[in-house]
């Protein structure tokens, strides 16, 4: 998706003072537009308003460019199948981050079949999911790992390749110039797929607007208050004349992404007590050179350094955006205090509070080899950038690669007992207990988990109602409340549905 394309009829007069809705989702990012989608389908007649501060909707981490387009299913992110201090290999998580993916692509499957979502290729494209690593003991480990996981139904199919000419065969790019003595391996799952997330979203709040939802663009959500009736007063500013509005909203959903923590501060609510965020921005090289992404078609994650984060595992990625097939290596970190990309300098200074400070002063201790890997990252030069990549595509030259800035990820920071805390990668809904508000914190395994994140949020969020839409819900997201592990029927008729509905046919 072109940044931009397609926008959505925005209302041409201004947001009325005192509008009241039921439904106010901040942010137009994948989860609002993943939770607006789910709350129309069950409550057509509820009244839904979008309030983005940007002029269009995922031009933060939902953009396609602002992350790697993963679908992470944990078919070949290592970082979910840690080697255990006796040699063993954990892969209890996988199967977790995999099932969160196939409902995923059964809601968007559902979304397909009424006419939602269109042209599935517009969106997700095949492209097979491989783990790639080097040195003897690191092979054994992949070994080990393969023969875990392939005992499981969800990852039935998972090939363990060791031979240096079908390795060639498979991946060109990586194979060209590569040190033959060296030790290599690779896992090849074939059913990964590439997702533009940035064309998911916009399809989503297209059919919001369709639908009836008032969607502003260019509407800064600056602070919420709880009214007496439980229902939410939200002061909005207009960023076209400057002016603010007041809106009232019974449940707000603060899809803000890294603009969140803010928010659901402001918000007074109990639950954020004691949460801070740390960001960490990032870099990709771009290659757009249509002949060398044709030697390369596969998303490829090798293994993070010791003691470095999970999101600096570095991977070598096909991309399919607006059809064009183009490859992108990283991530590499950065530094900033923003928490948006399109965020203030002040963002870090001004979240912190006296609930928060204790452990975010932790981290500051305890985490010394996240801050060493930031160290060693912000050194790197360009020259460095490129010599990571040549781990991956040993021939690459400089010229045929673009950095580009990724999205920013706001790590969670978490109170842990009376004085500590603890740095967090993955995702977190906060909520207040009487549900009238949440917030999701976080960002892994992120926009591949949307789905699965907020039917969590209904959940925490209407447990009075929750009941009464789970029929429905099973007829969105079939696998909901199952495990498609322990139930390989329904796991080969659902993956029959979604690879015909979304294209995804090898
Ligand atoms: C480098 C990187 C790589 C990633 N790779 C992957 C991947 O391969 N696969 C994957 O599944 N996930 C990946 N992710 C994670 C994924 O991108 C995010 O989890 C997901 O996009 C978050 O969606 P969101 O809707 O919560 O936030 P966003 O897309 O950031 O949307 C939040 C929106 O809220 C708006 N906003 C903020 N504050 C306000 C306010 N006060 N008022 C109004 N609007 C506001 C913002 O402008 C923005 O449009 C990656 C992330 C990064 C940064």
């Amino acid at each position: 998706m072109s940044e931009n394309a397609n926008l959505p009829t925005a209302p041409s007069s201004p947001l009325p003072d005192h509008l009241t809705t039921d439904v106010l989702l901040v942010g137009a990012g994948v989860m609002s537009a993943t939770l607006g989608t789910m709350l129309r389908t069950l409550e057509p007649d509820w009244s839904i308003t979008v309030l983005e501060r940007l002029a269009s909707p995922s031009l933060e981490s939902s953009g396609p460019w602002n992350n790697a387009g993963t679908g992470h299913s944990a078919l070949c992110e290592l970082n979910y199948t840690p080697k255990l201090p006796n040699g063993d290999v954990d892969v209890s998580k996988a199967p977790i981050v995999n099932e969160q993916f196939q409902m995923s692509r059964q809601f968007w499957s559902h979304a397909v079949e009424n006419g939602v979502l269109t042209d599935p290729s517009s969106f997700i494209n095949p492209v097979p999911h491989v783990s790639f690593v080097q040195g003897a003991k690191n092979v054994e480990y992949l070994r080990k790992r393969h023969d875990k996981l392939s005992a499981n139904p969800l990852f039935a199919g998972l090939e363990l390749i060791t031979d240096r000419d079908e390795f060639a065969r498979r991946l060109p790019l990586m194979a060209e110039g590569r040190d033959e003595s060296e030790d290599v391996a690779i896992s090849w799952a074939e059913n990964g797929t590439d997702v533009d997330f940035g064309a998911l979203t916009q399809q989503f709040v297209d059919h919001l607007a369709r639908t009836g939802a008032d969607i502003r663009f260019d509407h800064h959500v600056k602070n919420l208050t709880r009214e007496s009736d439980g229902s939410w007063r939200v002061v909005v500013k207009d960023r076209q004349n400057g002016k603010n509005v007041v809106i009232r909203a019974k449940f707000v959903f603060v899809g803000a992404g890294g603009g969140a923590i803010h928010l659901l501060q402001r918000s007074g609510i109990e639950e954020i007590k004691g949460f801070a965020g740390f960001p960490v921005s990032g870099q990709f090289l771009r290659c757009l050179d249509e002949d060398i992404a044709a030697k390369h078609q596969a998303k490829v994650y090798g293994m993070a350094a010791v003691g470095a984060p999970p999101m600096s595992v570095p991977h070598l990625d096909t991309r399919v955006i607006d059809g064009h097939r183009s490859l992108l290596f990283g991530p590499y970190a950065g530094w900033t205090p923003k928490f948006l990309k399109e965020g203030s300098f002040t963002d870090l200074p001004s979240s912190i509070r006296p609930d928060n400070l204790l452990p975010m002063a932790a981290i500051g201790v305890t985490s010394w080899s996240l801050i060493k890997y930031l160290v060693l990252e912000l050194a790197k030069t360009r020259g460095g950038k490129v010599d990571a990549l040549r781990v991956f595509a040993p021939e690459a030259e400089d010229q045929d690669w673009e950095l580009i800035t990724a999205g920013q990820r706001v790590q969670v920071v978490r109170k842990k007992g009376r004085l500590g805390g603890s740095l967090e990668f993955g995702t977190t809904v906060v909520n207040s207990a009487d549900g009238s508000i949440a917030g999701l914190l976080g960002a892994s395994p992120g926009a591949s988990t949307a789905v699965a994140a907020m039917l969590d949020v209904l959940e925490r969020c209407f447990p009075a109602r929750f009941d009464g839409w789970r029929t429905q819900l099973k007829e969105i997201v079939p696998s909901f409340g199952t495990s498609l592990a322990e139930n390989p029927g329904l796991l080969a008729e659902l993956r029959t549905w979604t690879d015909a509905t979304l294209d995804l046919t090898p």
